[in-house]
Formats: C-alpha cells, structure tokens, sequence
C-alpha cells in the first residue's frame, strides 16, 4: 500500500548552485549528499517536513535525468511515494494495467529499494515507490 509522499526529485544541472538557492528559500542546515551510480545521479536532498526534496544532477550524458533535462529542462522530474511493500504493490499495479518502468525493485538512495512508473500510465507524472530495506 502506498502510504505517503517520501520525496520530491528535481531535475538540476548544477547541484552546488541548486543548494545554494534552495538554501535561501528553505533555510535548511543539513544537506543528505549520495552519488546512485546505479541512476548516473548525483543527489542532494533536504527535508521539508516529512518530506524529502531531492536536487538530482545528472552524473553522464546517457542517465535518464541527464535525457529529461535535454528534453525539458530543469524542474520536477518525479514524484515518489512510500511502499509498505513494493513487491506487492508492483504486482498489484501491474496487475491493474499500469505500466512499469521497473519491474522488479532496484536499490535507491537513502538505503531504499526503488521502481519507477510509466508517466504514460500515471497523467503525465513520473512516479517512484519506495521502501526502506
Ligand atoms: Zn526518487
């Protein structure tokens, strides 16, 4: 079951100089820095609340971020949401007729297993489910 929002993913092209202005907006102190190599993304992500936004630069040409900004520029990229099991929740929305980009669950950032749905199944928006392994 999907059972709340954990993260914001926004396509960037220079991490250090998206820090820098969220920092101005959000006032935040500490910044969570990884690199997925998995993802060819380097991440920056802060809390607002109990929801994460994390600043995704691309780390190669061929990552799927570093395609989405060429094809649209900075700015929300995915939505992701809290699985109590992604497992099960891959086979429901399978099931159900959405579209997957991943069918199996894949490692993540912040020590999570990942799988992305297919914007054309979701309106438009590409979305994440996630769980703490
Ligand atoms: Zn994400």
């Amino acid at each position: 079951m999907l059972t709340s929002i954990n993260h914001i993913g926004i396509a960037v092209k220079d991490l250090e100089a998206s820090i820098e202005l969220f920092k101005k907006i959000f006032q935040f102190a500490d910044v969570h820095r990884e690199v997925v190599e998995e993802q060819g993304v380097s991440i920056a992500s802060f809390k607002v609340g109990d929801v994460l936004i994390e600043l995704t630069q691309p780390t190669r040409d061929d990552s799927p971020i570093a395609k989405f900004i060429e094809k649209k520029g900075e700015g929300i990229h995915h939505i992701a949401f809290n699985t109590d099991n992604i497992n099960s929740d891959l086979a429901r929305l399978k099931e159900t007729g959405i579209q997957l980009i991943n069918e199996e669950p894949r490692p993540g950032a912040h020590d999570m297993l990942i799988a992305f749905l297919h914007p054309k199944s979701t309106n438009g928006v590409l979305t994440e489910i996630c769980q703490h392994k």
